[in-house]
């Protein structure tokens, strides 16, 4: 024990910051707890990036299958269940959550299976231990949790991404509402699995603040692949009658659905835990406001990862809860840097996007240069399916500098994790011409790119 306190760091919440800040201060010597009030992994692992990127893998087969015939073979009958494929899902995800409770404890780290809140600065509360435990530094990990609009008569029929993951069956039919990374990643999973899906969204286009081209672009390719895309459109109530679901919408229409999910955003897990009547500052949307150090406006009290409301990317959490560790524990400081972050969105085209869309580099620099493609991949030539790749650079003219990629079809995701390791370094656009192309591939678009794109010449 160091001083009048029972921990050095007690970290509330054990997901990808919480379990990330622990173990590396317990590396730096810090007697370490955490307590974690659900399951030790936290969204990512539990109900979130990791189970939902397994999802999409199943989800991607029917389309497989279809292929596979171009290219000769001759599939027999096919069937799908999803009881199996739950089970296979839920033994992954608890030999996952088994390595992190094991990484934790062979780093010295105290894990409680408990919520938590904070009675003072320096004092938690377990709440199933009915005890309090002290410590001199506090972490505030907590994440967030789904948001329902509460207004809508019906709304507790409405199931969130936590249970989705957990469904007794697949019905028939079903609903997403949102146009975020959610409502897109799961309209793609629940049409592949064979759900007449209704992907319904408030707006005229889904994942604002993207790339228009990519908004544009995957709205049209899930409209091809089934999805029955409905924009402009918003559920006034739900009405459960038996087995079916009932969503009257605003403009008066109705449709009948065996689930809707709800995919409205996500709200920081702040609430409850004390931290206002201890000095701690919320915004005005739960989000724990912290320096660029991770620090609140109680010096002994931080807070990482979707708490904060930062960036709410599994990475950023881990880096923000890595870089905490290192500047309280290592006398190492580190600020994480939010402004260049990859991303890719697990929907069905994939798309993968870093840096400034072709509009903000617009707003910010005024001229920009474009370079765009769209084509049919090489393997839908065998496939007859209309599926479409496409790419886009925004540069800087001033400087050559590459300032955005943009990239929809298939593998966005890891090239735009490669990809992206150039445009953080500030490459230029001669630097990628300067790259030999990888043939055959899609991404040796990205280095062969020659004609500016002109609104006048398309
Ligand atoms: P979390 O991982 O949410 O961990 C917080 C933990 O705190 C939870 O385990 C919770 O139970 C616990 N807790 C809360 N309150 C208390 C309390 N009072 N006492 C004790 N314990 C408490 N990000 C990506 O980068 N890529 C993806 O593909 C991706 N896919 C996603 C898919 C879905 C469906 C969802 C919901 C999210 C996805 N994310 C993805 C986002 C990612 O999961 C989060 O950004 C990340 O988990 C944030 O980490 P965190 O440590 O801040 O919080
Ligand atoms: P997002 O913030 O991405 O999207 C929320 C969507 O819900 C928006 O389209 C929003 O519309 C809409 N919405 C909000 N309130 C309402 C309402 N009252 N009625 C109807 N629609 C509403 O949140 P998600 O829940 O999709 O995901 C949360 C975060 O998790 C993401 O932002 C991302 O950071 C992370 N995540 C990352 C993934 C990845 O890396 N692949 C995958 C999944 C999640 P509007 O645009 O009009 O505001």
């Amino acid at each position: 024990m160091t001083g009048k306190y029972d921990y050095d760091l007690f970290v509330i919440g054990a997901g990808s910051g919480g379990v990330r800040a622990s173990r590396i201060a317990a590396g730096h010597g810090a007697k370490v707890a955490v307590a974690e009030e659900y399951r030790v992994g936290g969204t990512c692992v539990i109900r979130g990036c990791v189970p939902k990127k397994l999802f999409v893998y199943a989800s991607q087969f029917s389309e497989e299958f279809e292929d596979a015939e171009g290219f000769g073979w001759t599939l027999g009958e096919r069937s799908f269940s999803w009881e199996k494929l739950l089970a296979n899902k839920d033994r992954e995800i608890d030999r996952l959550n088994g390595i992190y409770i094991r990484n934790m404890e062979s780093a010295g780290v105290k894990i409680f299976q408990t919520r938590a809140f904070l009675k003072d600065a320096h004092t938690v509360h377990l709440v199933a231990e009915g005890r309090d435990v002290t410590a001199d530094k506090i972490l505030i990990a907590t994440g967030g949790t789904p948001f329902k609009p509460a207004s809508i008569p019906g709304i507790e029929h409405a199931v969130t991404s936590n249970e989705a993951f957990h469904l007794d069956a697949l019905p028939k039919r079903g609903i997403v509402v949102g146009g975020g990374y959610i409502a897109v990643e799961f309209a793609g999973i629940f049409n592949g699995l064979g759900v007449e899906t209704t992907l319904m969204y408030r707006r005229d286009k889904v994942l604002r603040n993207f790339d228009e081209d990519l908004r544009d672009g995957l709205m049209e390719e899930i409209v091809k692949k089934g999805v029955d895309l409905r924009v402009n459109t918003d559920i006034a109530s739900i009405e459960r009658k038996g087995e079916v679901l009932v969503a009257t919408l605003k403009d008066g229409g109705t449709i009948e659905a065996g689930f809707i999910m709800y995919a409205t955003g996500r709200v920081p897990n702040s609430q409850g835990l004390g931290l206002e009547e201890i000095g701690v500052k919320l915004k005005k949307n739960g989000a724990i406001e912290v320096d660029p150090f991770s620090q609140t406006h109680v010096p002994n009290i931080y807070a990482v990862g979707d708490v904060t409301d930062r960036a709410a990317l599994t990475p950023i959490a881990i880096r923000e809860g890595q870089a905490f560790a290192e500047t309280v524990f290592n006398n190492n400081p580190i600020a994480v840097d939010h402004t260049i972050i990859p991303t890719a969105v697990f929907s069905q085209p994939e798309l993968g996007t870093i840096g400034l869309t072709e509009h903000e580099a617009r707003e910010k620099f005024g001229d920009v240069d474009i370079y765009k493609t769209s084509f049919r991949a090489m393997k839908h030539t065998m496939t007859g399916r209309h599926e479409k790749t496409f790419m886009k650079l925004v540069v800087d003219p001033g400087t050559d500098r590459v300032l955005g990629v943009h990239l929809m079809g298939p593998s966005s995701g890891e090239m735009i994790q490669t990809v992206g390791i150039a445009v953080t370094l500030g490459a230029t656009k001669k630097q990628f011409d300067a790259t030999v192309a990888v043939h055959p591939t899609a991404s040796e678009e990205l280095v062969t790119l020659k004609q500016k794109w002109s609104p006048s010449a398309n």
